[in-house]
């Protein structure tokens, strides 16, 4: 097979394409029909119970975003001007802009090369006397060290923000991302696991924090108390913002959430199919696939290869492109992104960021991939690395 040519036997293979588990209409129907499609409906109660549950959490609150939740949980972490939270280079934007957003600054620190998540040997030379939390960011679905990570946090007396974006369905040690720090967000944008266009959720597990959380969520009021009937009134009583999606996107998600584990299944089956047809490149040191450490369950949301060059990923990017394939790259490091330089600081040397930026290459992965799509694929990639 790998002999023949490849021939464009499908038009166009996207990066990433929508999934839809079946009940979405269904349910998107059911909410209109019910009359009421306000944030905190039906439809959000049983996505919120159900991340509740999959999470052992205090408390969970749905969002418009992963960006949102994460603009929450460092107001939670009560992040005052000039305080620091540590935090990959590698990783995307919203992970430095909520902490920025607070006045506070983002200390960025290198990545590790085998996962390229947060080196947690490296953490410890970042703390200073104005640190006040980390936030790990869980690469490719794929756990940072969190019990190194938990006790810096615990022996320093720093909070844990887990950017829980690409982590939903995961586990370290057995047990779920987003269970681990005092707050964790997902992410449920279009080019996630499980989706519903724009979304987001914010995972409460500390209890002290659930009451605040409840009112940063609800525009600063106690709404939520009220309707609960904990209070006969509700009025302004802290900061806060619109933080809540409407139930009919809730209704979307909900549908997704049912399939959480099939959805996931069918994203490990194509992940496999990549890793198993990339041994023999890495065997002939071609490139590097990822490595997935001992007592870590990821979830398949990256395919991703490291290859020797810029060159070589250019290459192989607009061989994939010439025949119709969508492939990609991220992220610029945000240390040397305009904005980071401007409102954030490195700590020691961020070498591994820096070199692997440039070699990485993301290859497309979704849950309704066919076989022939990914083996045309992994076809291309064979042939521009020969
Ligand atoms: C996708 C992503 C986000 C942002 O998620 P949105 O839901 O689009 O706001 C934040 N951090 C990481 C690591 C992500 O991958």
């Amino acid at each position: 097979m790998l002999s023949q040519s490849p021939k464009p036997i499908v038009n166009h293979i996207p990066f990433s394409k929508l999934s839809t588990s079946g009940e979405e209409l269904n349910y998107i129907e059911k909410a209109i029909l019910s009359g009421c499609i306000i944030g905190d409906g039906h439809y959000t109660k049983l996505c919120q119970a159900w991340l509740k549950d999959h999470l052992g959490a205090a408390q969970v609150l749905l969002t418009h975003s992963c960006t949102a939740a994460l603009e929450m949980a460092f107001i939670l972490a009560d992040i005052q001007p000039g305080d620091e939270v540590i935090m990959p280079s590698y990783t995307f934007v919203s992970t430095a802009n909520a902490v920025v957003l607070r006045g506070g600054v983002p200390i960025f620190v290198d990545v590790r090369s085998d996962t390229l998540n947060l080196d947690e040997t490296k953490i410890k030379a970042a703390i200073t006397a104005r640190t006040k939390a980390i936030a790990p960011v869980h690469y490719a679905g794929l756990a940072c060290e969190m019990t190194t990570i938990l006790d810096l946090a615990e022996q320093y007396g720093l909070r844990v923000v887990e950017d829980a974006a690409q982590g939903i369905c995961s586990k370290y040690a057995g047990q779920p991302i987003g269970s681990f720090g005092n707050l964790a967000a997902f992410s449920f944008h279009g080019t996630k696991n499980i989706v519903s266009g724009e979304g987001g959720a914010l995972v409460v597990n500390d209890p002290s924090l659930v009451e605040r959380a409840e009112i940063i969520w609800e525009k600063g009021t106690n709404r939520s108390q009220f309707f609960r009937g904990d209070v006969d009134k509700y009025t302004w009583v802290d900061i806060g913002s619109s933080y809540l999606p409407s139930d009919i996107i809730a209704a979307f998600l909900w549908s997704q959430l049912q399939q959480a584990n099939g959805i996931t299944q069918h994203r490990m089956t194509i992940w496999d199919r990549y890793h198993q047809a990339f041994e023999s490149l890495e065997e002939d040191q071609k490139v590097r696939r990822p490595i997935i450490p001992q007592g870590c369950q990821h979830n398949a949301h990256i395919y991703y290869l490291l290859v020797d060059s810029l060159e070589t990923r250019t290459k192989i990017l607009s061989s994939l492109k010439s025949h119709g394939v969508q492939a990609t790259f991220h992220y610029v490091p945000l240390h040397s992104a305009p904005a980071g330089r401007k409102y954030g600081r490195q700590s020691g040397e961020l070498a591994v960021t820096e070199e692997i930026c440039d070699r990485i290459v993301r290859l497309p992965l979704f849950a309704n991939m066919t076989s022939e799509e990914v083996d045309f694929i992994i076809l291309l990639v064979h042939e521009s690395l020969t």
